[in-house]
């Protein structure tokens, strides 16, 4: 016969392992075409996640010109969304950083967030999709560039779309924008946190050379900015066919300035053209 304390320790034992799994196994599911929906408590969310998913990726699909080739994404390789409960549960699960609002999993299609309201299907809902459907497109073989991938991802965030290019426009009006060959160049990750004034190359807006001081932080902003304007200019302006082939050839290993020519033939043949055009787009209000 068991020792009673003995019995009461694995009882207390076993609870706690049920405890300890208990997140995990009880998952209740939504399933839609191209998305299964993965959380706990708050169903009306969930439902929510799953619809904003759908909308979002048919509209992602069409600006990046990926509608045909969307099933890949159906049955068994559906992308799965996490929703957590809450913030502490997210971070202790997936030992992302306390900062961390979310995660996308580009290898295993996942992405992983908790209910955190508006801000979830609004802003990292399509973001998050974007990357996943950008990444399914130009694969991992190809060197894609940070600018791109977050420009496409920002792009995606419809509903600030309108303050991003308020922003811009203040940027450029005031001469504080990046030269897209340092765009191209800059290593974000090495900035990040750094103390004192940066000086970067610019160019006003009448076309003259010029100098910026910047602190990291706001190097960093500007960098952003300028990354989902770029892209912004290439689908607004040229069509999301064109973008499409773009991304085919970077896909296929092509530099992005070889990969630009090739996709826009007789407009962009070179990262200065890239530049000149941009410039152009954004004096006409781009
Ligand atoms: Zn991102």
């Amino acid at each position: 016969m068991m020792h009673k304390k003995l019995r009461l320790f694995l009882f207390v034992f076993l609870g706690v392992l049920w405890l300890a799994a208990g997140n995990a196994a009880d998952w209740l599911e939504k399933k839609s075409e191209h998305f299964i929906v993965y959380f706990n408590q708050d169903e009306k969310f969930a439902q929510a996640v799953l619809d904003g998913a759908e909308k979002d990726y048919r509209q992602i699909a069409y600006d990046l010109g990926y509608a045909r080739y969307s099933e890949f994404w159906t049955w068994d390789k559906r992308v799965k969304i996490y929703i957590y409960p809450d913030r502490s549960s997210f971070l202790k699960a997936t030992g992302q950083p306390a900062w961390s609002e979310g995660m996308a999993d580009y290898k295993n299609k996942q992405i992983v967030s908790y209910v955190w309201g508006k801000n979830f299907i609004e802003s990292l809902l399509p973001h998050e999709i974007a990357h996943l459907v950008f990444r399914d497109f130009v694969g991992f073989k190809g060197e894609i560039p940070l600018w791109l991938d977050e420009g496409v991802a920002q792009w995606a965030e419809a509903a600030k779309r309108k303050e991003i290019k308020g922003l811009i426009q203040r940027y450029f009006q005031e001469d504080n924008l990046l030269l897209v060959s340092d765009v191209m160049r800059l290593n974000i990750e090495n900035l990040k946190g750094k103390q004192g004034l940066l000086i970067r190359a610019t160019r006003t807006k009448d076309n003259k050379g010029g100098v910026l001081f910047l602190s990291a932080n706001n190097l960093v902003e500007i960098y952003y900015l300028q990354s989902v304007s770029l892209v912004g200019y290439l689908i607004e302006k040229f069509g999301s066919n064109a973008f499409s082939g773009f991304c085919r050839e970077l896909r296929d290993g092509k530099s992005v300035e070889e990969a630009l020519k090739i996709a826009y033939p007789l407009r962009i043949n070179n990262i200065q053209e890239f530049e000149n055009g941009w410039r152009e787009y954004l004096k006409a209000g781009g």
